[in-house]
């Protein structure tokens, strides 16, 4: 039976367009169905290296490069740690715990032809990726809302979508994905599981004018992602800048707190910005440009990131904590890695049953559980993070992680030394390290997904 498409991507994001480009760039007929209307604002904002060669590999650099987004060279952690934490046989401590900083030119990584990657907005960047989808021959279609897919006709599978008050089916012969963080088919199919101890929330906005010097170890640096560690466990502010004097701010830390604090958004932030005086200062000198705005209901695994006759891509398909600024490097590396099996399998014949996704699926699992303990091992045991990414002998390992430079087969060295002196420290209560020790206490091997 024919279908209207080969395949339908559910959602326009950096995960649906990017995978779009490659489909139809391989000749196959994709449609791309999106929601909203482009540009629309989106967070996360601050992409690390590995999204280069993807960004190369779909032709879209040139025109990101033509975009004028803020080169990011790499990224800084500053924190309000006045105690003297003990360095425990690590070196390299030159600004102690207060803060640390990598840049990207430190190591090469295969495939990235650049020492920088940018700072989006990301209302400009993903336009400019569903545009080049369309350039590179899929269907786009904005304003176009997913209701349901069903996968009970053996032949086709049929995407109901709403377009203002129409309702219009589409058939296709594979569905993939994109719908973010809305999750569509991971909620349909009862995939969707909840981190069983990540449960962040994040208040954001941006700041017209604001002193990114002020908070800078070197203000040579300023225009790195800033990291900044509250003196509240478990707590964090980015700083990402979006032009020359947008500033991108976000208060990221546990959704019970805020529920508990029993204030608006806007009490809350500045509440646990206060808690770092110069950066409060800095940011009340600065307009504000924006409404707060909230991010919850984040950190999920899938039990299946594929099935029969569909894939998932991006945030669809599990969203981990953004502490290392990773979620469109990985909708941007597992569209490309789907892709690669969804053209092997229509080039044989149209095959579109799970196992056909095995590589995709081997791969992803094993990039995001390294991404998973990373995280685990960051918030359990903050000072060994800053530690390690100042130690000679750490450094690079830490930085690959960084780039985000995954994907390959590689075994974590870095991570798994990171693992074993967090076990020892949780186990040992003499430890010198003992009372830094975090209160997520995810585990140090990632759940299924
Ligand atoms: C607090 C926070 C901070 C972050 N910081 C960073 C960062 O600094 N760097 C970084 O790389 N990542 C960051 N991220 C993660 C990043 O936002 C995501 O990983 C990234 O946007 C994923 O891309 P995607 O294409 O999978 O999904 P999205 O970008 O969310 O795109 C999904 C698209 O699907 C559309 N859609 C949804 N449902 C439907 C439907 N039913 N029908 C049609 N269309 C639909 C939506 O409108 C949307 O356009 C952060 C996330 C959070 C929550």
């Amino acid at each position: 039976m024919s279908t209207d498409y080969d395949v339908i991507v559910i959602g326009g994001g950096p995960g649906g367009s990017t995978t779009a480009s490659y489909l139809a760039r391989a000749g196959m007929s994709v449609a791309v169905l999106e929601s909203e209307l482009f540009p629309r604002e989106h967070v996360g904002e601050s992409l690390v290296p590995a999204t280069t060669p993807v960004l190369l590999e779909i032709g879209v650099m040139d025109e990101i490069d033509k975009a004028g987004f803020p080169r990011k060279y790499g990224a800084a952690w500053t924190s309000a740690e006045s105690r003297n934490v003990p360095h425990n046989g690590f070196t390299g401590l030159h600004h102690g715990f207060k803060a640390a900083e990598i840049t990207f030119v430190e190591r090469d990584q295969p495939e990235v032809d650049r020492d920088y990657t940018y700072h989006v907005d990301r209302g400009k960047f993903d336009l400019i990726l569903l545009k080049h989808a369309e350039s590179c021959g899929a269907t786009v279609f904005s304003g176009a809302r997913v209701l349901d897919v069903d996968f009970d006709d053996p032949d086709a599978v049929r995407v109901s979508t709403r377009f203002g008050p129409r309702q219009v089916d589409f058939t296709a012969k594979l569905v993939v994905d994109a719908s973010g963080r809305q999750t569509l088919l991971g909620r349909k199919l009862k995939l969707k599981t909840s981190d069983p101890v990540f449960n962040q929330y994040a208040i954001h906005t941006w700041f017209e004018g604001l002193d990114r010097g002020s908070v800078a170890v070197d203000p040579e640096r300023q225009d790195f992602i800033f990291v900044h560690f509250l003196p509240i466990k478990d707590t964090w502010v980015w700083q990402i800048p979006i032009t020359d004097t947008v500033t991108s701010i976000g208060v990221v830390t546990r959704k019970d707190r805020f529920a508990e604090a029993n204030v608006d958004r806007e009490g809350f932030f500045w509440e646990y910005v206060s808690s770092r005086p110069e950066l409060e200062a800095a940011l009340k000198k600065a307009k504000r440009l924006r409404p707060f705005k909230a991010e919850g209901d984040y950190s999920y695994v899938m039990k299946e990131i594929c099935g029969d006759r569909f894939v998932l891509v991006g945030d669809a398909a599990r969203f981990v904590d953004p502490i290392f600024s990773t979620g469109v490097s990985i909708a941007l590396n597992s569209a490309r890695i789907a892709s690669k099996d969804i053209i092997a399998a229509h080039a044989a014949g149209g095959d579109f049953s799970k196992g056909s996704f095995a590589e995709f699926e081997r791969k992803m699992r094993r990039a995001v559980k390294n991404w998973y303990e990373f995280i685990s091992v960051y918030y359990r045991l903050n000072v060994l993070y800053t530690a390690f990414v100042q130690d000679p002998r750490y450094r690079i390992g830490v930085l690959k992680l960084l780039q985000g430079d995954v994907y390959d087969d590689a075994e974590p060295t870095t991570l798994n030394e990171m693992k074993a002196i967090v076990t020892a420290v949780e186990n040992d209560p003499t430890h010198l390290w003992h009372p830094y020790l975090g209160t997520l206490r995810a585990p140090l091997t990632a759940p299924v997904g």
